[in-house]
């Protein structure tokens, strides 16, 4: 096996996996996260101005994956991947004046940016129960495009079952027909009468239920899996090659509109495998732990706050755990200690040491929702341009950014159409759909609602998954 592809856990006590253990266990069985033992190396030839977005995943993805899946895995999973985007150039890069840019991630199937990783770790996933013989139930809780992508990409996968729960009549109905309209036997919906928290808690306890281990590997799709993760790094890859072909060679800062910090995450990781970049930010709403954390010194939990960017209404970014291991010399000892006074108490302080280490790695600013409805409407007034709010976020922080060293490349992670709600008060129209949501069309749905209760949900996974 090579270096890079394998894997040890942030908390230090789990055996160390390949890459297809790491993909369908998701969580380290010790509760850490897998981080791969190093990081590959990549040369300027990885992001050269021609590369096609395949080739810059490709480059990207094998040192992770070593010899763990079948041969010709990453192709076919590349092959699929591109297939539900936009050509050529997967993740566009639109300048929007002097020195300040937008990646564009939401050109695939579901027009969120989860759909790039997404893709790609349901192909691999059957690539890898392909090779083992096993059976995998995914189950996820959503607030919407986590799951809308989740059912895009593992819609009649093969070995593969997929439960989604989403708070009944709270989320927006283009995510829930996008989730509902599918034709797919292996995906079971579930609208659960409660909020999204009560669907967390039901999927933690889902996870958890020995009873269930009888139907195969239980897993979750969330952001902590590291494939998903390794699926984020090659879009920062195409950020700096079309840079490149717009004549502009000074390294970027990327500004990331930012939830459970693993978008982030992927781009503090191409800077480690070599990618150019002059910093990243990480652009976080009024759900402000993160911000907290870097900007003073305590990670704390506080309540909830709701949004207009609500895929970034997050309390405790789950990725946060792989950062602290990161800037801390990879210290699992410290790692364990820190997250698990975290849980128990709700709070801690940095050390100094940490913190310093930390702040080098990324730096972090929290939007208002008064300020991220100013920015959409500035980005319409300025470029013609209309921003869902997530995108907003980033954009408003990327605006403060010092361009006079080199170019800021803000994030756009979702369609504005998927937010008309928010969008269209502020612009005065309502956002023109793409493609993919037009041809939802009225398709039928289908989905079960229950209460918000562990008996209903745990009897309706058993229904399923027999
Ligand atoms: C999930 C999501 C985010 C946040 O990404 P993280 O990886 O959780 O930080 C931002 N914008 C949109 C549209 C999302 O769906």
């Amino acid at each position: 096996m090579q270096h890079a592809a394998r894997y040890v856990s942030t908390r230090g006590a789990a055996p160390v996996a390949d890459f297809a253990e790491a993909l369908l266990r998701g969580m380290a069985p010790d509760g850490g996260l897998y981080m791969p033992v190093d990081w590959p190396t990549l040369t300027p030839d990885a992001w050269a101005p021609d590369r096609a977005y395949a080739e810059m995943a490709q480059t990207t993805m094998t040192p992770f994956i070593g010899a763990a899946l079948p041969k010709g895995a990453l192709d076919r999973g590349l092959d699929r991947l591109i297939a539900g985007f936009v050509p050529p150039e997967v993740t566009p890069l639109r300048q929007l004046e002097d020195g300040l840019y937008l990646l564009e991630l939401f050109h695939g199937p579901t027009a969120a940016f989860k759909d790039l990783a997404m893709q790609l770790a349901a192909a691999l996933s059957a690539e890898a129960l392909a090779a083992s013989g096993e059976r995998l139930t995914l189950v996820t809780a959503t607030s919407g495009d986590t799951g809308a992508a989740a059912v895009a990409a593992f819609a009649n996968q093969p070995r593969i079952r997929l439960i989604v729960l989403h708070p009944h009549e709270r989320v927006s109905p283009v995510q829930r027909r996008q989730m509902t309209t599918v034709d797919a036997d292996n995906v079971l919906n579930l609208a659960v009468r409660g909020d999204f928290d009560d669907c967390q808690r039901l999927v933690k306890g889902l996870l958890a239920d020995e009873s269930l281990r009888a139907h195969g590997r239980f897993s979750s799709v969330n952001s902590i899996n590291w494939s998903r993760l390794a699926g984020q790094i090659p879009y920062y890859l195409s950020a700096v090659s079309q840079l490149a072909a717009q004549g502009e060679t000074r390294p970027p800062v990327f500004v990331v509109p930012t939830g459970n910090f693993g978008d982030a995450f992927a781009g503090i990781a191409a800077s480690k495998m070599g990618l150019p970049t002059r910093g990243l930010v990480a652009a976080v709403n009024g759900n402000d732990a993160l911000a907290r954390a870097i900007n003073e010194g305590v990670y704390a939990r506080r309540a909830a706050v709701e949004t207009s960017s609500v895929s970034m209404d997050v309390q405790a970014p789950s990725n946060f755990e792989r950062l602290v291991y990161e800037a801390s010399g990879r210290d699992a000892d410290l790692t364990r200690g820190l997250f698990s006074d975290f849980a128990r108490d709700g709070r801690v302080t940095l050390p100094d040491e940490l913190l310093a280490a930390l702040r080098r790695e990324v730096s972090a600013v929290s939007v208002d929702e008064a300020t991220t409805r100013a920015q959409i409407a500035q980005a319409h007034a300025a470029w013609g341009q209309v921003v869902c709010p997530h995108t907003a976020v980033a954009l408003s922080v990327a605006r403060g950014v010092d361009r006079s060293a080199g170019p800021v490349v803000a994030l756009a992670t979702a369609h504005p159409a998927k937010f008309g709600k928010d969008v269209a008060p502020v612009v005065g129209f309502n956002p023109d759909p793409p493609e993919v949501i037009r041809a939802i069309g009225d398709r039928a749905e289908r989905f079960e609602v229950i209460g918000a209760d562990a008996v209903e949900a745990l009897a309706a996974v058993r229904d399923f998954a027999a």
